[in-house]
């Protein structure tokens, strides 16, 4: 916990344990076991704060995870049991595995190093093309990398169209491919949170799971998805307070003008901690309801307030909705810096 002196001085995000571990349990329902869900902790946690939330998954009996880089998987090792790195430098450890993203990639390893064979089945971002598997098989092979995984990522998985069991089928037939080789022990994953709370039947060893354990999901509503919480919560804290009269402005540009006598306060949140600029014209109403009253500042905004600390948000996805973009940026672009405490 940290001193609350600290905590006056910035913003705070809490997070809700229960929640957290509400979800990781529906998704465990879904793919059959705690022990195959890999909790994707990459990018700070998706904002939430890598560190709490690796304890906090830890602790509910997850065993693997997922990470950006092996900077993000040293903070966290000692917590799982394997550590699936998708990019970036190789550092070598007995818990990590990493993402083989290209031909290139495989000579570049140092011998011994863990490697899961990523397959480019439509996404077309990484991934080794399927025609080029048993040219990947090889070069591992002679570079004396141990392989440990086949993988892959759906583009589409939140959508209702064919494409994401086009990509299933493919994905599929590899598996078959490499099992008839011979590597009957590598761990096969190819689900994301949106694959998981549509599938019916889960056949593979883990599931690679982010936006859906923070609470999120995107996936139209038709296929019945389990009841997620949010896990995030976002605070400011008053830094000042004064009286406008009616015609008086507030903040860069004057955009907003009271129009009777108002009682207004600032409050310490603003786009230096990945608070959304937005549209000072469309503002947004805090989990109280309460607009936005002009443009937001680099670190402040101004509320119609005077309680000491007020509840920005309490669901990304909602803001998301008003941003015009998705949970994951809302909660991913949430300043490092911002103290994260476990309610
Ligand atoms: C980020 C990521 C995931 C998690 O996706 P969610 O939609 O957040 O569940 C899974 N696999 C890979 C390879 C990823 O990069």
């Amino acid at each position: 916990m940290r001193n609350l002196s600290i905590i006056h001085l910035m913003a705070l995000i809490t997070i809700n344990k229960n929640n957290f571990h509400h979800n990781l349990n529906q998704i465990a329902l879904k793919a059959g076991s705690i022990d195959k869900i890999a909790i994707v902790l990459k990018d700070n946690a998706y904002g939430h704060g890598i560190e709490i939330m690796a304890h906090l998954a830890s602790d509910f009996g997850i065993k693997h995870a997922v990470v950006r880089d092996h900077t993000e998987a040293g903070l966290i090792l000692p917590l799982f049991e394997t550590i699936l790195i998708l990019g970036g430098e190789t550092v070598e450890h007995d818990k990590y595995s990493y993402a083989i993203n290209s031909l290139e990639q495989i000579t570049a390893i140092p011998e011994g190093t863990k490697v899961e064979l990523k397959v480019d089945t439509g996404m077309h971002r990484n991934g080794i093309k399927p025609q080029e598997v048993d040219k990947a098989l090889e070069l591992i092979q002679e570079n004396g990398l141990e392989l440990v995984g086949l993988m892959t990522h759906f583009r589409s998985a939140d959508l209702l169209s064919s494409e994401f069991f086009w990509q299933q089928k493919q994905f599929e037939a590899l598996r078959g491919d490499l099992r008839a080789k011979g590597f009957a022990n590598i761990r096969v994953h190819s689900h994301n949170s949106a694959a998981i709370l549509r599938s019916k039947i889960f056949n593979e060893d883990i599931v690679r799971v982010g936006i859906a354990a923070y609470g999120y999901s995107d996936l139209p509503a038709c296929f019945d998805p389990i009841l997620l919480k949010p896990v995030l919560k976002l605070y400011a804290h008053k830094v000042s307070s004064r009286d406008l009269k009616p015609g008086e402005r507030i903040g860069y540009g004057g955009n907003f003008e009271a129009a009777r006598d108002m009682r207004v306060s600032t409050y310490d949140l603003g786009y230096g901690d990945g608070w959304t600029r937005g549209d000072s014209a469309k503002p947004f109403l805090t989990a109280a309801g309460l607009p936005i009253l002009g443009r937001v500042s680099m670190d402040f905004i101004s509320l119609e307030s005077e309680e000491q600390s007020i509840c920005i948000m309490d669901d990304a996805h909602k803001a998301a909705e008003h941003f015009g973009t998705i949970s994951y940026e809302i909660t991913t672009a949430l300043a490092s810096a911002i103290p994260r405490v476990i309610v």
